[in-house]
């Protein structure tokens, strides 16, 4: 086993326990650079992540290389170095699946060729299960037939970890397979973002319009990030608009439907379902099974049935967690030189049984906001305005919605009968003031460790 593969087994039982945003944030460029005896060296892009990943995540990371490669490990030692990115590396098929696996949207924003696309995520290699056959279905009529269609645009939904990206960069690899010379395009959201705004600072937009409205085929993923981002989604209905007329492909992928995009302009959401929408749902037994079996394939993996079966029992709503749980089980067997029996397994994976960051319930949230702000729980939930007051009665709906992932109305429930539009409202505002608030986010990280080592 490489530092590497140690390294995306730790990410992945790391993951389990953050958001998606954190781990991104602190996890992105990292890497295990030196395994010595007790002592274990991370490489880390910049001092900050240093700083944080030292005050905020060190007992975690140190409990979990031990776990993992065992007790001896004493010392954890974060050093500032440039960490290359390892996706799209040919030679180390099973470790470039690992970084997929452990760490998808790190992963994602690394190109692992000129197109952006990773070479993993192909036709071939994604299981049809009732599930995504229509998804999967609608790319492949996409792939054969682009812009063309009367699936342009073409917008995948469904849950985290489900094959939405997958999915989308299989069309990108189809269309460029029968013809090299087609212009793939795939990106973003949050990068469409960033490119624009960094576009408009550097006034250099002419580039950016350029660059985003001459391929043949856009594939953009993530779109329910352009939330309540009205200069990006003005930005990107001319994109759209352009691309469409000249009978360009654009395939969309979201967290949910159009219309359930918060603060989506009402002339995207009808761009949005002008052709067609699919949703991909939670894999069912059956299929996760011959998922499972792929991937082993894939990775060399050799599993008894039974053993199978009983990750397949365990691990329920997410493909990148089976994924997770092949490469603890490959970590596993690796260091520990023991041969994989259910026995193990079942130990390897009790982690994912007993954990779950979504495991606290809204009153432990309400409680642990009070306490955190120092209010009276009546005070927190009462109908008072003061800033004091209302400031963390808005974290309470934001971390609801974001941890809990409670409906607007369930919110508006628990927070003493108010309105769903205040939630979504509150809902918003935190969200935008997370993004340039570097206090505000650390004062929500720390909430949220409270919440949950209780
Ligand atoms: P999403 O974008 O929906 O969050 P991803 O496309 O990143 O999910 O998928 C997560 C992981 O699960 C990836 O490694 C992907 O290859 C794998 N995966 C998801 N669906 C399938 C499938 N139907 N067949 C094979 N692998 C899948
Ligand atoms: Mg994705």
């Amino acid at each position: 086993m490489t530092n590497q593969q140690l390294w995306q087994a730790v990410l992945g039982e790391l993951e389990l326990n953050l958001t998606k945003a954190n781990f991104t944030t602190w996890f992105k460029n990292t890497a295990v650079s030196f395994v010595d005896g007790e002592k274990v060296i991370v490489g880390v892009p910049n001092t900050f992540t240093k700083a944080w990943l030292e005050n905020k995540y060190h007992q975690s990371i140190l409990k979990t290389l031990q776990k993992i490669i065992g007790g001896h490990i004493k010392e954890v030692v974060y050093k500032v170095e440039l960490v290359k990115p390892q996706i799209g590396k040919t030679d180390v098929p099973a470790a470039a699946t690992a970084v997929r696996a452990a760490a998808p949207s790190v992963a994602s924003e690394a190109p692992a060729n000129r197109f952006g696309l990773n070479p993993k995520y192909t036709f071939p290699s994604f299981v049809v299960g009732k599930n995504n056959e229509l998804a999967h279905a609608a790319a492949q009529a996409v792939a054969k037939n682009p812009g063309k269609s009367t699936y342009n645009p073409l917008f995948i939904y469904g849950g985290v970890g489900l094959g939405k990206t997958h999915l989308l960069q299989g069309i990108g690899h189809a269309i460029l397979e029968a013809d090299p010379n087609k212009k793939v395009l795939y990106t973003t959201s949050e990068k469409f973002t960033n490119d624009y705004i960094q576009a408009i600072r550097s006034r250099t937009t002419e580039r950016f319009k350029q660059t985003y409205r001459s391929p043949d085929l856009l594939l953009i993923d993530d779109v329910q990030f352009m939330a309540a981002k009205d200069g990006t989604q003005q930005e990107f209905f001319h994109t759209f608009n352009d691309l469409h007329q000249a009978d360009k492909q654009i395939v969309m992928t979201s967290d949910r439907p159009p219309k359930a995009i918060p603060a989506l302009e009402q002339r995207l959401i009808s761009r949005f379902e002008w052709g067609m929408i699919a949703d991909i749902s939670q894999p069912d037994y059956e299929t996760r099974i011959a998922i499972l079996k792929a991937k082993c394939a894939e990775k060399g993996l050799e599993l008894d049935q039974e053993i199978v079966n009983h990750i397949a029992v365990i691990i329920q709503n997410n493909i990148r967690e089976l994924e997770g749980a092949l490469n603890k089980i490959i970590a596993y067997e690796q260091f520990q030189h023991t041969p994989i029996s259910l026995e193990l397994v079942k130990r390897i994976l009790e982690s994912h049984v007993t954990s779950g960051r979504k495991s606290a319930t809204p009153k432990q949230l309400i409680n642990t906001v009070a306490a955190f702000y120092d209010l009276k729980l009546d005070e927190l939930l009462g109908q008072s305005r003061e800033k004091r007051l209302a400031f963390p009665r808005q974290i309470v709906m934001y971390l609801m919605r974001k941890e809990l992932e409670s409906s607007y109305p369930a919110i508006g429930h628990e927070l003493g009968g108010r309105d769903h539009t205040t939630a979504m409202h509150a809902f918003l505002k935190i969200t935008h003031e997370v993004e340039t608030s570097d206090r505000l986010k650390q004062e929500i990280e720390q909430i949220k460790q409270r919440l949950y080592n209780n």
